[in-house]
């Protein structure tokens, strides 16, 4: 037996930073041919099914908008030289401009360029997705640099009826009962917010498919907001299967662990994730929920009401690269994605074997020198925390417990608890 629950090796980290280098340049939004390219790039990892979903399909209080695509745009100074391109930066290009090819006075350009005058070298993320307009994002020293003038504007972009895309990883499991996973696809060149959360999910199916299930699991890789409230409404039944659920995003980061409790509070996947942050080693907050956020926000609404939660490194708005060019390749680092990793994984080892079982032998302690369990698990540190557990184990195996609030209540990481467990079942003193 290890003492560890779960070693994740460092190239685990590598692979999930290789991914998120390889979607980085594209340009996605919350429909379009980005998201399109990014789900067939996650195609070649995990097979996932890509669903389509027409405009103007009604999801609940909203309906699905039309489809955006964008080819190229660019600003051309008074000289004729591009000073803005697209080509340069997805951020460059207010996202879901509509097109546009005229030639303005700066004052007048300047009413459609966003910049950040606190951070002058970084590139706003903009988007305009219910609003119609167009515009340009970029960094405040570009800005302070534009000579006055005629300037050339053109956005090769197109707004029109077509397809919501998301995709979908489906993992059955000995129940129908179901983990859910979820991340948002629809950020254009922003690593930490969304494709650190894409890169983990991806990881996280791999492990999963090659193991044996008891619940069944489903990857959701959602354009934030309208494809969290678009599955949800046209897969209510499905919905309702879920018993646990993780948004996973902004993992990327060396901040502290923050896990944002599914609204109920006390659902186990909270208790699940609490657990694992307090034996990872690893710095971390939990917070209450509130209705703010990403998914969760959709999952958690009272209508679903779903145990979901939301396991993130540091909260978004709360680092000062969010939503900003500096949210790049650079932020994130393999180490910390490995951690990330090691943390989802621990959780979902959790809820896979959180079983309560029932002493068989209740009338005062059994004799477990007879049956070999003392010392039974030697050659390592633990054999004290081990002969506690089957102690904790025994007594708190009452039909009222769980070996996580066994573990909870003894102190132990709950892979020893489980360990121990699944022993004394073979040794005919626990049953299911
Ligand atoms: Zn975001």
């Amino acid at each position: 037996m290890t003492d560890l629950p779960f070693v994740a090796t460092a190239s685990v980290g590598e692979k999930m930073y290789e991914l998120v280098t390889q979607l980085y340049p594209i340009c996605r939004s919350i429909t379009g041919e980005g998201v399109r390219q990014t789900l067939r790039i996650l195609q070649a990892h995990i097979p996932l099914h890509i669903h389509e979903v027409p405009t103007d399909t009604p999801v609940f209080d909203w309906t699905v908008p039309k489809e955006w695509n964008i080819r190229q745009a660019w600003i051309k100074d008074p000289e004729g030289k591009i000073c803005v391109d697209f080509q340069n930066h997805s951020l460059h290009v207010l996202n879901y401009s509509l097109p546009v090819h005229q030639t303005l006075p700066l004052a007048e350009l300047k009413t459609h360029l966003f910049t950040l005058p606190d951070k002058p070298d970084w590139i706003p993320y903009r988007t305009s997705y219910y609003n119609e307009n167009w515009g340009f994002c970029l960094t405040h020293n570009q800005l302070l640099s534009l000579k006055e003038g005629n300037y050339e504007v053109y956005i090769d972009a197109s707004l029109k009826a077509g397809n919501l895309t998301y995709g979908e990883y489906f993992l059955p499991g000995e129940t129908t009962e179901t983990v859910l996973i979820s991340c948002h696809i629809c950020h254009p060149s922003l690593a930490n917010d969304n494709l650190s959360g894409i890169s983990l999910a991806v990881q996280l199916a791999q492990w999963l498919a090659q193991k044996p299930r008891r619940y069944s699991y489903r990857f959701l890789f959602i354009p934030g907001t309208i494809g969290s409230i678009t599955w949800l409404s046209l897969h209510e039944t499905e919905a309702f299967q879920t018993v646990h659920g993780l948004v996973a995003t902004l993992v990327g980061d060396n901040g502290p662990f923050t896990y944002k409790k599914s609204r109920r509070g006390d659902a186990t996947i909270d208790c699940a994730a609490a657990h694992a942050l307090k034996h990872s080693g690893f710095p971390y907050t939990i917070i209450n929920f509130f209705p703010y956020g990403y998914d969760e926000r959709q999952y958690c609404s009272p209508g679903f009401n779903l145990p979901v939660g939301c396991l993130m490194r540091t909260p978004h708005g709360q680092y000062p690269e969010y939503h900003t060019s500096a949210d790049n390749l650079a932020l994130i680092k393999p180490e910390n994605l490995t951690q990330s990793y090691q943390v989802y994984q621990t959780i979902l080892e959790i809820l896979e074997g959180n079983q309560q079982y029932i002493n068989q032998n209740p009338k005062c302690e059994p004799q477990l020198g007879k049956r070999g369990l003392y010392r039974a698990i030697s050659g390592d540190n633990h054999t004290r925390s081990y002969e506690m557990a089957m102690l904790w184990i025994l007594n708190f195996s009452d039909g009222s417990h769980t070996l996580l609030d066994i573990a909870e209540r003894a102190g132990l990481p709950f892979a020893v608890i489980h360990q121990v467990a699944l022993l004394l079942e073979t040794h005919g003193l626990l049953a299911k």
